[in-house]
């Protein structure tokens, strides 16, 4: 496993131990050459999945994707990891379980929505706005830099309703 910090494919497994539901390994690890720490997980996987993009691109579906995602909408909430591990073992689980090998990246992005609705409601909301808005990962950054920033987002003007209260 390579480090993540420094590159090296010189890590060593310190630890290892399943979660409580016994349906993961975890392993903590340690670079030989940087000295980082790290930790991975080991799960079943029951279906090679393909994730068919909106532009109609084919492409593996990645968990640590959808978990980076999901990472990114909760960032600072105060949400357990352990909890964020079960959401996305859950998601990935109930794709798996629809019976098809491909999976439109639409469908994965309601499941995470419905998800992230029952976990924490700033984070679906995060997710949601750049889900239904934003294509790009750099437009996703921005938005969560302007929600820190202010939650103040009436930018909606509709030209053809002109509101003509004219109280002088
Ligand atoms: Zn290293």
């Amino acid at each position: 496993m390579r480090c993540p910090y420094c590159g090296s494919t010189n890590t060593q497994v310190k630890d290892s131990r399943p979660s409580e539901d016994h349906t993961t390994i975890r392993r903590r690890r340690v670079c030989a050459d940087c000295g980082g720490r790290f930790t991975t997980f080991e799960r079943v996987q029951l279906r090679e999945l393909t994730v068919i993009k909106r532009s109609g691109r084919r492409m593996p579906f990645d968990r640590d994707k959808l978990m980076r995602s999901v990472q990114i909408a909760l960032r600072k909430r105060p949400v357990d990891p352990e909890r964020i591990e079960r959401m996305v073992s859950g998601i990935v689980r109930r794709l798996e379980n629809m019976g098809e090998n491909d999976i439109k990246s639409e469908t994965i992005g309601k499941l995470v929505m419905e998800a992230l609705k029952a976990l924490d409601d700033v984070a679906y909301v995060r997710f949601a706005s750049v889900y239904k808005n934003f294509r790009e990962a750099k437009d996703f950054e921005a938005l969560l830099g302007e929600l820190a920033a202010t939650d103040n987002d009436d930018e909606e003007s509709s030209p053809g309703k002109a509101a003509a209260s004219a109280d002088d």
